[in-house]
């Protein structure tokens, strides 16, 4: 796909000047616009000349640093440096050319090389100084990349750096590096678990869990059974884990989750239980890095929200026996919505009246008028909801939550599926592998949670092989 705006572009300027800008324009600086650009600008519209003009700057700078970078030869550290990989010896081998891509362009760097006979294979010191750690992009462009991986697709990712930076990253170049990246945060945040002392615990801390399919690759579902028609799978389900706090009040005095106090960690993970393995499960684990950072088991009062799924409920319990267990009323809801859809039609009036009217009930803690209303109509819909609602009745004392003042419905871990993965993960035509998936969900978790630049420092200061 070629993109249509960009540092080629140079379009005539359309119209008549204004207000004298142009003339003042063409009389101070044109001169030295032009030297700078090389061309005659006068009849150029300001986005040519400023999209020319930044591009010949960038050049020019990047002219300058590579000058100066090449002449430097100080990364000759003698004939013989240890070899990062395998500690033997490895030997100097003369200065290599390599481009980079940098927010300045590109860049021509000749570095001192040294190989190991070992490895079969060779590293320069300087690339390991100035950050280029792996590839070709240089720490900025990579960050970049970060960003824009995470929260688009990679091929919008590819035309945004084109417009806003005016650097072109290959799509697929784009995906592998975020992919990568996603990956050293992935294993960052697997072994880096600090409690986050800044400021003081809130009187209640939540935690929620939930899960939510990912459209994969064929390749990756192969044996797997799943809820198409042919029991053949399409998806594999991502779990997410998020911690916040709701001591805010709206109008009406009810809690609502405070402003910038949610942190998200997801993958896709097994939540099977202990009985089955010795250890526990990958995403039981998770659950408890998140918990620890979070400092949730020091806070004074703990609720998990969660909708009905088996496997949250045994988590919930079997990691934090203490916690309030709330059923997200969102998911409560939802599930009444499906029945009146069965017996009534799907938007009809009836339909509407009949929802609005469990609800109240249910939010008022009435859980046996719910069962009443629900045993009154025979279809499987009703006899499913009227079990998921003796499930997990005292998970929907609604009137007791709300009057201890307990969020129930903050819908903060269904809006947490569709931010953290849904809007990265679901869009149309994507299809994951688990280890493209797991890494730009840990990419996203991590600047969603504001974790990233603790990271990209911790990053910077790693060595590498
Ligand atoms: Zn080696």
């Amino acid at each position: 796909m070629r993109c249509t705006v960009g540092p080629d572009r140079r379009r005539l300027a359309a119209g008549g000047e204004k207000g004298g800008f142009k003339e003042a324009f063409a009389a101070e600086i044109c001169s030295e616009i032009e030297t700078l650009v090389g061309a005659p600008v006068k009849e150029w519209d300001f986005e040519a000349i400023e999209v020319a003009a930044r591009g010949k700057a960038l050049h020019i700078a990047a002219l300058a640093v590579t000058r100066r970078l090449n002449s430097d030869q100080s990364d000759y550290q003698g004939p013989n440096l240890p070899c990062p990989r395998c500690g033997g010896p490895s030997r100097y081998a003369g200065r290599r050319q390599k481009s980079f891509l940098t927010v300045l362009g590109e860049m021509r760097l000749t570095r001192a090389y040294y190989h190991c006979r070992r490895c079969a294979t060779g590293f320069c010191p300087r690339d390991q100084a100035l950050g280029f750690q792996a590839g070709c992009l240089s720490p900025h462009v990579l960050r970049m990349v970060g960003v824009v991986g995470g929260r688009v697709s990679f091929q919008e990712g590819h035309q945004l750096l084109w417009e806003l930076a005016g650097i072109h990253v290959a799509t697929k170049q784009i995906e592998r590096q975020a992919e990568q990246l996603g990956s050293e945060i992935l294993n960052d945040e697997r072994s880096v678990v600090e409690a986050d002392c800044n400021g003081p615990l809130p009187p209640t801390l939540y935690l929620g869990m939930d899960g939510t399919g990912v459209p994969m690759r064929a390749s990756e579902l192969v044996g797997r059974r799943g809820k198409q028609q042919d029991g053949s799978a399409k998806t594999r389900e991502v779990k997410l884990v998020s911690v916040w706090s709701a001591e805010g009040r709206d109008e009406k005095g009810l809690p609502v989750r405070d402003e910038g106090s949610v942190t998200y960690s997801a993958a896709i993970e097994s939540a099977a239980c202990r009985d089955v393995d010795q250890d526990i499960s990958q995403f039981a684990q998770r659950v408890e890095r998140e918990a620890l950072r979070r400092r949730f088991q020091q806070a004074p009062r703990q609720a998990i929200l969660g909708d009905g799924a088996a496997w949250i409920w045994n988590l919930a319990s079997e990691l934090f026996p203490d916690a309030i267990q709330i059923v997200d009323r969102y998911h409560a809801n939802e599930h009444l919505a499906t029945v009146a859809k069965a017996i009534y039609g799907p938007g009809t009036d009836l339909a509407e009246q009949w929802t609005h009217e469990r609800c109240t009930e249910l939010k008022a803690g009435n859980v046996d008028a719910v069962l009443t209303a629900l045993a009154q109509h025979s279809i499987k819909e009703a006899r499913l909801c009227r079990k998921y609602l003796r499930t997990n009745r005292q998970r929907m004392r609604y009137d007791s939550f709300h009057a201890a003042g307990l969020c129930t419905s903050s819908a903060v871990v269904e809006s947490g599926c569709k931010r953290a993965v849904g809007l990265r993960l679901k869009q149309g035509g994507m299809f994951w592998t688990v280890d493209g998936a797991n890494g730009i969900l840990a990419l996203r978790c991590s600047r969603l949670s504001g974790r990233f630049e603790d990271f990209w420092e911790r990053r910077a200061l790693r060595p590498t092989g």
